[in-house]
């Protein structure tokens, strides 16, 4: 089957990485042939890069031979964008956020569905190694059923970038990084959710959030904290996991981290009692040695292919997609409704 032709709309940050490093890790798949960015000098990196550079957007709609685009602009032209290659007839990769909202994905989607193209979400974090270990800890039930979940991503830096601070760009850290933690949560525990609960935090002075605190409940009785923050000098871990047999940290992208198992031994001694400040406490003592194990981390593996390689698999083999467009609507009301209950705190 032949190899699909990309050409990358917004050629950036983010257009820049899916040009030199995960289209081509795909290379007998997909390629990227040119790009198309309405910033001058984005346009003579490209040229000094060897691509194609396309003045454009309409010159690459017209190009039969590109067969998709990856969108990778800012998030509000994201609709406008999609909507014309797909009814140019070229299948489309989209940068997350997917859109502004559900509407205009919506929109998007029914656009598809019409003229027959393939429209996918890069929701790339659903291969990240971390979140790997912890769906296999979820999945494998090595430290019980899992029923509480804190997922956190936490930095000291603010908000990044320029458009990013600015509402009508689709900016805040919700978009940003909300979307990639909610993702790979609600693709994780895969169950309706029955409450939402958050406040979004305007710490630093923006018009945009800055981060946010979410608490979801799901209807399988999970329970997640989902955290993104950019004013934190000290950080949380990465991921806080607690089953009924266990309990899983994960500190940061680095793994580092720790699994504690419960043996289930019959001859588990009471804990000693501890000193805790001006008291004692037996409640808040360790177990006693017998009762727990240290447990090395599950392979980071993924029981899916790579990314591009499913791209490519739905476009010429009408495989299933990874990332199915119902889900990111799903992720995408859990947006709607954070934006809501937290402005209505
Ligand atoms: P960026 O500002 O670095 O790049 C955006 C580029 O788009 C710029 O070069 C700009 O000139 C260009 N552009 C703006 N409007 C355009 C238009 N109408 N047509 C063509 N080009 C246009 O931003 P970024 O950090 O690369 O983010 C881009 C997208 O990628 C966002 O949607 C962001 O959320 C997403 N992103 C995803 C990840 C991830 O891990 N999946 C990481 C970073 C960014």
């Amino acid at each position: 089957m032949s190899i699909i032709n990309f050409v990358v709309v917004g050629y950036g940050g983010m257009g820049s990485y899916h040009a030199h490093h995960l289209i081509p890790s795909e290379k007998d798949r997909v390629r990227v042939v040119g790009t198309y960015d309405i910033s001058e000098e984005r346009q003579h990196i490209s040229k000094d890069k060897g691509f194609q550079v396309y003045g454009s957007l309409e010159e690459v709609l017209s190009d039969s031979y590109i067969d998709a685009i990856l969108i990778a602009t800012p998030n509000d032209v994201h609709k406008e964008i999609a909507i014309q290659a797909l009814r140019a007839g070229k299948h489309v990769v989209c940068e997350k956020p997917v859109a502004m909202n559900t509407q205009e994905l919506d929109e998007i989607v029914a656009i598809a569905e019409e003229t027959g193209n393939v429209f996918m979400v890069h929701q790339n974090r659903r291969w990240d190694p971390d979140f790997l270990i912890i769906r296999q800890l979820y999945q494998s039930k090595r430290i019980g059923d899992i029923f509480q979940i804190e997922s956190r991503v936490q930095g000291a830096n603010g908000i990044p970038g320029d458009w990013r601070h600015l509402q009508k760009h689709g900016g805040g850290m919700l978009l940003d990084w909300g979307v990639h933690l909610l993702d790979q949560l609600l693709w994780l525990v895969n169950s309706p959710i029955k409450s939402v609960q958050a406040d979004l935090s305007y710490i630093l002075g923006d018009e945009v959030d800055d981060g946010f605190m979410s608490y979801i409940t799901f209807e399988n009785g999970v329970k997640a904290l989902v955290e993104v923050g950019t004013t934190n000098y000290t950080k949380l871990p990465r991921w806080y996991v607690k089953g009924l047999e266990g309990t899983a940290k994960i500190n940061d992208w680095d793994l580092s981290g720790e699994i504690i198992a419960a043996t289930g031994r019959k001859d588990i001694q009471a804990p000693t009692p501890i000193q805790a400040g001006v008291g004692l406490t037996k409640t808040m003592a360790p177990p006693s040695e017998e009762a727990t194990e240290k447990i090395a981390f599950p392979e980071p593996k993924a029981d899916f292919v790579p990314f591009y390689q499913n791209f490519y698999e739905v476009v010429r083999e009408g495989a299933e997609p990874i990332v199915k467009n119902h889900e990111v609507r799903n992720v995408m009301k859990v947006i709607e409704e954070i934006f809501m209950v937290s402005h209505n705190n």
